[in-house]
């Protein structure tokens, strides 16, 4: 039997309507940046729109031609936000670039996708001089600055210059309209473990992503935010910010490379932010320059915190401190990255605080569109009780299906349906709230039982002397491994291994308790933030556990 067909108008769902949207609806919205050239940037959503199409004109006349990758290595700004559009809104294909990463990483990243243009902000110019040797599929590198910033010399090969390009388009480009399954951007993991890989982003995936995290339940933001990124447009596409913004027309603020406590408070103030986003590490630093200086926010209302467990204790000081709401979020790059994220149900608001903490400190509940299970190992369905923990696998219209040039799938099978399987130990509770125990290589194996790093983690970082810790297997004859406490003072305060290891008397089984605190000046983080496990465990390899 034929199916009666739904009657409804064909519109692909397109990067660029995000921004003729915004242009058209919030046309004098602005878009504030911090520039690297050191001063503050502003103009409106209507100015950015021209300028995308602009760029999208100026890479044709480069001879860029639809599905080729332009790549960049550059902060938040408003440059970058251009082309975001301005590249997949017209076919090409953007592959941000995290430059933190190291030089051998990029230029292999850059190879990998096959990137034909590269554009770098004036910072990363020593760094791209170096590695052009090794990019010969770059034909064009964009410094993505004006006339009275270009470098006055450079190794570059015919180097570009951001503005004059624009300036010399007339701006009569029109968007162009095909599948809303081409390839819009490419992200690459970190890598911790073999080569770093290729999440590639389609038109649909991305807006289906935003309309996704632009809900209550999720970011919940509209066009009264000010919305400050300070996660990176190099880190999983800011979480996505940069095109929810323009959906719902709300005020966009970039902090450029400006990522310190001082500045990212000043901004937030001058500039009235009322949401952002973040790693648990870029608070640390905020969160302390306000505490020493006695400081309030005074605009700034929410936050979500995510691409690692964010210690309930900060969740604690900015609730109590600051005012501002955090919420916990989970998700990866091959993720789009939003997964889950945690908010309270109506049933919740008769529990008292500490039972409401006590779900606002998972990972909390997916967002429509995204499905979630655990497995045990031999891949069997786990049930939701909140204690069974297992390996958590995914599926949605934003997981990825598989890696960019791999022909092998990723995926897992699980009552007939297929999963992305991502590497996350968790539990999922009655209520359907995610927890993660661990990424499946970090928890510890104590004598066949799991100890999970996050839970230690989050104790000890309730502790006031406490800046930052880390806990991490240390092998052991009897037991296999034990946990071992890697601890960053606050300047000035004490704090002795017996102290450590007494705060933790009561908050946990005695099993479970770390087997000995080491005391370091710095934790070493990965490119994105997070806490570089495998190179602490290398660190301590030779380490011998008093226990021992
Ligand atoms: P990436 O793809 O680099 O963003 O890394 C994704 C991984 O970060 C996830 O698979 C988790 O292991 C970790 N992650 C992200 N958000 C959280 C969170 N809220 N709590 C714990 N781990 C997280």
């Amino acid at each position: 039997m034929a199916r009666l067909m739904g009657q409804m108008m064909q519109m692909p769902l397109m990067i660029s309507s995000l921004l003729t949207h915004a242009a058209r609806h919030a046309g004098d919205t602005e878009i504030v940046s911090k520039r690297v050239e050191g001063d503050l940037h502003r103009y409106t959503y209507r100015d950015a729109e021209l300028r995308a199409r602009k760029l999208a004109q100026a890479l044709a006349r480069l001879g860029c031609e639809p599905g080729d990758r332009v790549a960049t290595l550059a902060w938040n700004g408003y440059r970058h936000f251009e082309a975001y559009f301005g590249v997949s809104g017209s076919g090409l294909v953007l592959h941000t670039i995290n430059p933190r990463l190291f030089p051998e990483q990029i230029a292999w990243i850059a190879n990998d996708a096959a990137d034909r243009v590269l554009c770098f902000d004036l910072t990363f110019l020593p760094l791209v001089e170096k590695l052009a040797p090794q990019l010969p599929s770059v034909q064009h590198y964009v410094v993505l600055t004006g006339r009275s910033h270009f470098p006055a010399q450079t190794s570059l090969p015919n180097l570009l210059c951001y503005e004059d390009l624009v300036d010399a388009e007339d701006g009569t480009y029109r968007w162009p309209e095909f599948d809303e399954n081409t390839a819009s951007s490419i992200c690459y993991t970190s890598g911790t473990t073999g080569h770093p890989k290729g999440a590639v982003y389609s038109h649909r995936s991305t807006l289906l992503h935003t309309y996704g995290l632009v809900m209550p339940d999720a970011m919940g933001i509209g066009g009264a935010d000010v919305i400050l990124p300070v996660v990176p447009m190099f880190h999983v596409n800011a979480w996505g910010t940069p095109y929810a913004a323009p959906m719902v027309g709300a005020k966009l603020v970039f902090p450029g490379p400006h990522l310190d406590g001082k500045s990212l408070y000043e901004l937030l103030e001058a500039e009235k932010v009322s949401f952002s986003a973040g790693v648990p590490t870029v608070w640390l630093g905020l969160i302390n320059f306000a505490q020493a200086g006695k400081l309030k926010f005074s605009t700034l209302r929410r936050t979500v915190i995510g691409g690692s467990a964010c210690p309930p204790a900060m969740m604690r000081t900015l609730e109590s401190e600051f005012a501002v709401q955090v919420i916990h979020a989970w998700g990866m790059t091959e993720m789009s990255p939003l997964g889950t994220l945690s908010l309270l149900k109506a049933k919740h608001a008769a529990l008292d605080a500490t039972a409401q903490h006590r779900i606002l400190e998972k990972q909390g509940k997916v967002i429509f569109g995204v499905d979630m299970a655990i497995t045990d190992d031999e891949g069997a369905a786990l049930p939701w009780d909140g204690q069974s923990s297992g390996n958590l696998v995914v599926r949605g219209p934003w997981v990825i299906q598989s890696y960019f040039g791999r022909t092998e799938s990723p995926l897992v099978a699980l009552e007939g349906r297929q999963w992305f399987p991502t590497g996350d130990v968790a539990a999922i509770d009655a209520d359907a709230y995610m927890q993660i125990t661990d990424r499946s290589k970090d928890v510890i194996k104590s004598g066949g039982e799991w100890i999970s790093s996050i839970e230690l983690e989050n104790i000890a970082m309730a502790h006031p002397a406490v800046l930052e810790a880390a806990a991490i297997a240390c092998s052991h004859p009897k037991w296999d491994e034990r946990p071992l406490l890697v601890v960053v003072r606050k300047p000035g305060a004490e704090l002795s291994r017996e102290q450590m290891l007494g705060f933790f008397e009561g908050k946990i089984a005695k099993w479970q308790i770390p087997d000995d605190v080491a005391f370091v000046a710095e934790i070493p983080h990965t490119a994105t933030g997070k806490i570089q496990k495998l190179k602490l465990r290398e660190m301590f390899k030779g380490h011998r556990l008093p226990t021992a």
